[in-house]
C-alpha cells in the first residue's frame, strides 16, 4: 500500500516515496545512488556513476530544442537523519513512514522526511522519466554527502558537463530564489599552556542563558556569543582584581553561536566580593545590551573545588587579551541584498586541553577577499598575543551578480503562471552551488529554488503537497520556455 499513490504529480510522489524506502544517509548512499543508474539503464539514458557514488544522468533535447544550450538540474541525495527520542527507527534499513496530515502536508513519522532533498531527485526523475515534457539537453546531477562534508560536489568531475544554467533544487521556500552564497574557512588559534601552582581560592565564572542559534544563518540577529562575553568580562575584572585562568571552555560547535562559557580562576580569598560585584554590574549592562534578542543571559559566580594548576599570569592575560579583542559577529553587510550579512565570523569554541588552549573560530564571506583580511586579522592578533594558527575546510563563495538570464526567464515564468514576484535573494551560508560555480566554466549561470519544506533537518519536516506540485509546473514552464 503506497501513502502518496493519489497525489499529484503523480509521478514526483511515486519516485519520491521509492526514495523513501531506500536509506540514505549521508556517507550511506550506496544503495540510492545505484537506484538512480538502474532508473537510467532502464529508460536506456546515459549515466555515470563516480567513486564518490555520485549520478550524472544525461538526456538528449526534445524536438525543436537542439539547438538551446543545455541545462543542468542537481540536487543531493543523501538526508539529514534525525528521530524523535523514543523512536527505534533505524536509518540504516528501515523505509520512512509517511503520512499525510490534513491533506496539506507529507511527514515521516518521528524521523527526518528526507524532502531536503529527495524532492530535487523525484522531480529530476519525473523529468527524465516524461516523454512530453519539451526541455533543452539535461545533464541530471545527483551529489552525495551534502549535508556533512558536501563530499559529492567536491569530488564531482565537472569537465563532461556541456549545460550553461545550473538548477539547484536544494532551497525551502517557494518564491524565494537564491543567487548567491557564502564561502568560509575554520581558523584555529592556539595558546600553548605553561602551568604553575594553584595558588588562590577557586571561583568559577560562567556566562550563560544566552539562545545561540545558527552562525550563518541567524548570525544577523546579534545575539550574544558567550565566549566573547567571557572575554569582556575577563578583561574587565583583569584592570581591577588580581587573579589568574585555571581552565575556560565555551561552546559546542564551531558552526553555532556559543550559548554558555564557563571560567574556573584562582583569586585571593579577599577579592571575592571584589569579583562579584563587577560581575554583577557586567550582569546589569549584558542584560541591556541584548535585552531585545538574549533577554535570559547571566553570570554565574560560585566557589568552585581547588585545582592543582593554574595558567600563569603571562598566558592568562595572552588568553584574556586574544578573547577579548578577537572580531566576532556581522563584519560588512552586503551593499546589492539590503538585510543580507556579506562577511562574518563566529567564535564558536574555547577549550582547554593539556597543554594548549585551542579556539575554532568559523569565517564567512561572499566576497573571497574579505573571508582572506579577516583571516589576516586574527593571524595578527595572534602574532601580537604570541598565539599560533591553523586553518581548514575553506569552501567557495557563490558572489552575487545581478545580471542573471536564469534569474530573469525563472522571475517570469513564475509571475506568468501565478501572479507573484519571487523574491530574490542569497544566503550567508555554504550551499553546493558555490563549489560548482567555481568549478563550471565562468559563463554558466546558477539559481537554486525549491518548493515550501518545513522544520529541514528535525523530526517534524514535513513539505507542503500543493507547493511541491506548483514548483514542479513552474520548473517544467522554465524548462519549456528555455527555446
Ligand atoms: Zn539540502
Amino acid at each position: 500500500m503506497r501513502v502518496l499513490e493519489n497525489l499529484e504529480p503523480k509521478k514526483v510522489f511515486e519516485f519520491f516515496e521509492d526514495l523513501t524506502r531506500i536509506p540514505h544517509d549521508s556517507g550511506n548512499e550506496k544503495e540510492i545512488s545505484d537506484y538512480l543508474v538502474k532508473f537510467a539503464k532502464e529508460r536506456n539514458l546515459e549515466v555515470i556513476q563516480d567513486k564518490a557514488l555520485n549520478v550524472i544522468i544525461k538526456k538528449p533535447a526534445t524536438k525543436g530544442y537542439e539547438n538551446i544550450p543545455g541545462v543542468i538540474i542537481q540536487g543531493h541525495m543523501d538526508m539529514v537523519c534525525e528521530k524523535l527520542k523514543h523512536s527505534n527507527h533505524d536509518f540504516e534499513k528501515d523505509p520512512l513512514k509517511l503520512r499525510i496530515v490534513d491533506d496539506e502536508f507529507v511527514y515521516a513519522t518521528d524521523t527526518t522526511l528526507g524532502a531536503d532533498d529527495g524532492i530535487a531527485v523525484a522531480y529530476g526523475l519525473a523529468i527524465l522519466d516524461s516523454n512530453v515534457i519539451e526541455h533543452p539537453a539535461i545533464e541530471f546531477v545527483v551529489t552525495t554527502e551534502e549535508e556533512t562534508v558536501m563530499g559529492g560536489a567536491n569530488e564531482l568531475d565537472t569537465s563532461g558537463l556541456k549545460g550553461k544554467v545550473l538548477l539547484n533544487i536544494d532551497a525551502e521556500e517557494e518564491g524565494v530564489f537564491i543567487l548567491g552564497c557564502a564561502g568560509g574557512i575554520l581558523v584555529y588559534p592556539e595558546i600553548k599552556i605553561e602551568f604553575e601552582d594553584f595558588n588562590g581560592e577557586s571561583l568559577q565564572l560562567e556566562v550563560a542563558g544566552l539562545k545561540g542559534g545558527h552562525s550563518g544563518m541567524e548570525i544577523h540577529k546579534q545575539r550574544g556569543n558567550a565566549n566573547k562575553l567571557m572575554g569582556r568580562l575577563l578583561y574587565t575584572l583583569g584592570k581591577e582584581v588580581n587573579f589568574n585562568i585555571a581552565t575556560i571552555n565555551g561552546g559546542s560547535k564551531s558552526n553555532a553561536i556559543p550559548r554558555s562559557c564557563k571560567t574556573i580562576i584562582s583569586v585571593r580569598k579577599e577579592e571575592i566580593e571584589k569579583v562579584k560585584e563587577i560581575c554583577a554590574n557586567l550582569e546589569k549592562d549584558f542584560k541591556n545590551e541584548y535585552k531585545v534578542e538574549d533577554s535570559d543571559i547571566h553570570i554565574i559566580v560560585k566557589s568552585d573545588e581547588k585545582l592543582e594548576k593554574q595558567l600563569t599570569k603571562k598566558v592568562t592575560d595572552s588568553l584574556i587579551r586574544f578573547l577579548f579583542v578577537v572580531p566576532d559577529g556581522i563584519q560588512s553587510m552586503s551593499k546589492e541584498i539590503d538585510g543580507l550579512v556579506e562577511s562574518s565570523l563566529n567564535v564558536g569554541i574555547v577549550e582547554t586541553l593539556e597543554d594548549r588552549i585551542k579556539f575554532i573560530i568559523d569565517i564567512r564571506s561572499a566576497v573571497r577577499s574579505k573571508t582572506h583580511e579577516i583571516v589576516n586579522r586574527i593571524e595578527a592578533l595572534c602574532d601580537a598575543v604570541g598565539a599560533a594558527m591553523d586553518q581548514n575546510g575553506e569552501y567557495p563563495e557563490w558572489q552575487y551578480e545581478p545580471k542573471s538570464r536564469i534569474k530573469d526567464l525563472s522571475v517570469k515564468t513564475y509571475n506568468n503562471l501565478f501572479g507573484i514576484e519571487p523574491q530574490i535573494t542569497a544566503l550567508h551560508a555554504g550551499l553546493e552551488s558555490g563549489i560548482f560555480k567555481e568549478k563550471l566554466p565562468s559563463d554558466v549561470e546558477i539559481i537554486s529554488f525549491g518548493p515550501d519544506i518545513f522544520d529541514v533537518h528535525t523530526a517534524n519536516e514535513h513539505f507542503s503537497i500543493e507547493s511541491v506540485g506548483r514548483f514542479y509546473k513552474f520548473l517544467t514552464q522554465l524548462l519549456k520556455n528555455m527555446k
